[in-house]
């Protein structure tokens, strides 16, 4: 997924280890056919996409997709970048959204502005929890 150095390479890399690090028990592992990290284009669609599949024994891949069409218009930092790549790993949990209507905060609010990714780039509690309710 993009060179080594990649600002998009880098983000990815620092949301796996900060969702590894996160205190689940779920935990990315590379395989030939598990999950894939990609890089797409296009104004079609917002800033990062999660497709999910699901074999005989329940959910069995992923496809996470960040959209450099976004990137240099809206002038994301690496925070930025961060969060973005952070809130789609969440996904790549097998994990929804966050509602915004709790008060509560965490990469995976449905909808959040740039300015608060720029500050909120790493699992929070309400995340983990998130993910500690589905994988207990
Ligand atoms: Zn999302």
């Amino acid at each position: 997924m993009g060179s080594p150095g990649n600002p998009w390479r880098i983000a990815a890399a620092q949301g796996i280890a900060d969702w590894d690090n996160a205190n689940t028990k779920f935990n990315l592992i590379e395989h030939p056919w598990g999950g894939t990290i990609k890089l797409i284009n296009t104004s079609a669609l917002v800033r990062g996409v999660t497709f999910w599949w699901c074999g005989a024994g329940g959910a069995s891949g992923f496809e996470v997709s960040y959209n450099l069409y976004h990137d240099s218009g809206d002038q994301y930092t690496n925070n930025m970048r961060r969060a973005i790549a952070s809130h789609e790993i969440g996904h790549a949990h097998f994990i929804g959204h966050i509602p915004n209507d709790q008060g509560w905060e965490g990469l995976m609010l449905k909808y959040a502005s740039l300015t608060y990714y720029d500050s909120h780039f790493s699992p929070t509690n309400t995340d983990i929890t998130l993910v500690n309710q589905i994988y207990p």
